[in-house]
């Protein structure tokens, strides 16, 4: 389920970005502020059991392997296994 946290997320993530983009070197107040506000509406995704990119709901089983591996992820990212899938793929 997409909410509006998802598209106040999706927002900020790209204006962070463009900052990025815009000034390698200087890190601005606001950019941290953008930061800190990305970090709280992740938090708020992983309460509500939803992944902070797609919105599906999320469950990890306790015990399996690759669940905890998933797991120790979502709670940094709050990506669901799908997305942190999709981000790995990105990355390498
Ligand atoms: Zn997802």
């Amino acid at each position: 389920m997409i909410t509006k946290t998802h598209h106040i997320l999706a927002k900020l993530n790209e204006e962070l970005c463009e900052d990025l983009n815009k000034n390698k070197l200087v890190r601005t107040r606001a950019f941290f502020e953008k930061l800190t506000k990305i970090k709280r509406l992740i938090r708020k995704c992983i309460n509500n059991n939803l992944c902070s990119f797609c919105g599906d709901s999320v469950y990890y089983l306790k015990g399996n392997r690759e669940d905890h591996n998933y797991g120790t992820e979502y709670l940094v990212s709050g990506l669901c296994p799908k997305c942190q899938d999709e981000e790995m793929k990105e990355t390498n």
